[in-house]
């Protein structure tokens, strides 16, 4: 895969980048870092990782990257959020801090930390749309979506509560699908905007 230009970028600000990256790799698609605007200006398509949404939104704006990117994002660029990257494309947070203000790409609330102190985290066998096995899907201290707009697609539930969720250019999950066996998620997300 060596000299293949990479078409997706993982932000690799904090949180759980490495594992997004492998995950591509073993489907054959080459994944970068995208710690810096030159690198966010050489990709197709972004990854928001897991990890802490504050740090990760602190992070943006220390490294000048939230203007380019809330530019690409405008733009139409493809963009797969998980867990605090979920809560980082929302449009509002509920128990967010109060200066972490969310990028709007998804017209999504989301509120953090939402499955409580005592279930941190857990696994479920998820049914996501259009997809006839489960999903082993791992939630880490994991936000739910409590209200979507119209023009939101809703892939899978949990309890009653949408963990997995899109739009256009756009798709979020409360979980973390780079650290199951199980490329699904990923595939889902290279398949939009093509
Ligand atoms: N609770 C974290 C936050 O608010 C997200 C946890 C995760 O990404 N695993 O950012």
């Amino acid at each position: 895969m060596v000299g293949k230009p990479a078409q997706i970028g993982v932000l690799a600000l904090q949180g759980a980048f490495e594992s997004h990256i492998k995950t591509f790799s073993s489907i054959g698609e080459r994944a970068i870092p995208v710690k810096n605007v030159d690198e966010l200006m050489e990709i197709k398509k972004l990854v928001i990782p897991g990890g802490e949404s504050t740090a990760i939104s602190m992070l943006l704006e220390a490294n000048d990257l939230r203007s380019p990117l809330i530019e690409r994002l405008s733009q139409g660029m493809p963009v797969f959020g998980t867990c605090a990257g979920m809560i980082i494309l929302s449009r509002s947070i509920i128990d967010g801090r109060d200066d972490q203000v969310p990028l709007n790409a998804i017209d999504i609330s989301v509120r953090r930390n939402a499955f409580g102190r005592q279930i941190d985290s857990f696994e479920s066998e998820l049914k996501v749309k259009g997809h006839k096995e489960p999903f082993p899907a791992i939630f880490i201290r994991a936000p739910i979506v409590e209200k979507v707009g119209p023009d939101v697609e809703i892939y899978a539930e949990v309890d009653g509560q949408i963990v997995l969720c899109g739009n256009d250019s756009t798709l979020v999950a409360s979980f973390h699908p780079e650290l199951s066996n199980d490329t699904r998620i990923h595939e889902m997300f290279l398949s939009i905007g093509n």
